[in-house]
């Protein structure tokens, strides 16, 4: 089977004005000029960018996606938002189990599997995070959490189409650490087992993302990880020049 083809996915959390349209067309701009190399290039703005950066970014080589969904297709959910809405905006993606609204929001693995159903059933691709605390890798628990993560947060009827993973430690997560390139090995071939003893071929072919502190300065070397099939980015994908550096792993 031929290697998935990688994504640079930016995740810009509660960060984002209509200003910061500037930032999505100098993007856009990049990649037009530049290319992605064998990268799908994503951006998932908040929910009040969606429309504008739908905008921005039709036609271009650069796709859209949301950082969460609601279970339902609608209903009386004041303040949530559904998947067929952010479909509806044009978006492709929506991530789903990222650990702050696994922290922030108590969502456990049964409420992420729903959201990546609802995912599916809207016509979107769910990027479900994965990844343990820094107590539990302390303790020696990082492969049994994030398998059993995985395990409780993935649909049954995931396919390599639908579903990107995304393995986060937390303790990674805007703090500027991150793993060493052997550990991030070690835990994606986890992961990959854990998937292609579930899915089979869909788990072969399912893309597995790195995120944690990824910046220019690392991408290249977690990027060349076996089993990294690209990066999951915070604060580095809010600017351009940023990411457009992280890009240039794949270029
Ligand atoms: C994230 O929140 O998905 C993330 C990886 O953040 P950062 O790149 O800022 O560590």
């Amino acid at each position: 089977m031929s290697a998935p083809k990688p994504i640079a996915a930016g995740n810009w959390k509660m960060n984002g004005l209509k200003a910061s349209a500037v930032e999505a067309r100098s993007l856009v701009e990049k990649v037009s000029q530049q290319g992605s190399g064998d990268a799908e290039v994503l951006i998932c703005p908040p929910f009040t960018l969606l429309g504008l950066f739908a905008d921005i970014f039709g036609g271009t080589g650069v796709t859209l996606g949301a950082q969460d969904c609601h279970a339902n297709a609608s209903g009386a959910h004041t303040g949530d938002i559904s998947a067929e809405m952010i479909k509806d905006t044009g978006a492709d993606y929506v991530i789903v189990g990222h650990s702050e609204r696994r922290a922030d929001h108590g969502e456990s693995d049964a409420v992420v599997k729903a959201k990546a159903e609802a995912a599916y059933r809207a016509g979107l691709k769910a990027i479900i995070c994965v990844g343990e605390t820094e107590g539990e890798r302390d303790s020696d628990k990082t492969i049994d959490v994030v398998c059993g993560q995985l395990d409780g947060s993935i649909p049954d009827d995931a396919t390599a189409e639908t579903t990107v993973i995304a393995y986060e430690p937390v303790w990674a997560i805007g703090t500027g650490k991150t793993p060493t390139a052997d550990d991030v090995k070690e835990v994606h071939a986890a992961i990959r087992d854990n998937l292609v003893k579930r899915f089979g071929a869909a788990g072969e072919g399912m893309r597995l993302l790195y995120g944690g502190s990824v910046k220019p300065s690392n991408a290249e070397e977690l990027m060349s990880v076996a089993n990294v099939n690209g990066a999951l980015v915070g604060g580095a994908s809010l600017k351009a020049d940023d990411f457009d550096g992280i890009i240039n792993a794949y270029r």
